[in-house]
Formats: structure tokens, sequence, C-alpha cells
């Protein structure tokens, strides 16, 4: 359920694991083990200490409320994070990705990034555009509310 909220907020630059396969309980000693903050919908969490609660099934109301919650500067740390794997990326010369994108990808990017875990490569373009769309919406949101 939380698949898509933990891609966006792995692309928006949060530290961020997610396994589906393991339970709420193993989840929560995994949390607490390495000093994260849980992210749930499942209600018997509710009341447990370092879980946040997600009040909605929407992934975009949901980033809202975490980022209420847990404020950081996500321009300055949007796509520094694999969103894949959640392996920190790094910038890598264009000539070196160049035979593992397309030609037209090449042509259009002059920067590009690469996960050191998964391989995947990324570049700005419609990529970039949409996660900063994304990011304005939120952030215009969350004046919103704070202006109330
Ligand atoms: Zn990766």
């Amino acid at each position: 359920m939380l698949a898509r909220l933990s891609r966006w907020l792995r692309m928006l630059g949060a530290d961020t694991i997610f396994d589906a396969s393991i339970d709420g309980a193993a989840m929560l000693k995994v949390a607490r083990a390495e000093g994260r903050v849980m992210l749930t919908r499942d209600k018997r969490l509710k009341t447990a200490p370092d879980v946040l609660f997600l009040d909605s099934n929407h992934f975009r109301e949901q980033l809202r409320q975490i980022l209420a919650r847990y404020p950081f500067d996500v321009i300055e740390n949007a796509l520094s994070r694999c969103s894949r794997c959640n392996t920190p990326l790094i910038e890598v010369d264009r000539e070196v990705v160049r035979r593992r994108i397309p030609p037209f990808v090449y042509a259009a990017n002059e920067t590009f990034s690469e996960c050191p875990q998964c391989a995947h490569i990324y570049w700005g373009g419609t990529h970039r555009e949409r996660i900063f769309g994304e990011i304005r919406k939120i952030a215009l949101d969350l004046s919103q509310k704070i202006d109330k």
C-alpha cells in the first residue's frame, strides 16, 4: 500500500526503507534499531511511539502529512537518492553512460546520476519536471495550512 509513497520519499531525498514482505511488528523493530520513524496505515500501531500513522490512502496527502510533521528541504534533497533501492546517487559524466542510454536522452541532457548499488541511471528532463511539479503542489498546500 505504501510502495508509491516510499518511491516518492526517496525521490525527495528521504532515507526510506520499504519492505512489504515483513509484518508491522518486525518493521517496527527494524525502525527502532536504526533510529527511524515508521510510517504505517495499520491502525493497531497508531498509538505506538516513533510511529506516524498516515491518515490518507493517497500518496500526495501522505507526503503532506509527513512533511508537516518532519519538515526537510525537499528542493535541496530531491533526486539525490535512488527511488528503486534508496542508495545515494553519484553524478557521472555523460560520456561514461553514453552507451547505456538512448541517443535522444544523451543528446537532450547534460547531467546524469547513477546508482552505485543497482546501476540505474537518472537524468533530468521530464522526470525532473514532474518531481519539482509535485514538490511545488505539496509546498503550496503546506503554506496554505500554515496560513489558516
Ligand atoms: Zn538503486
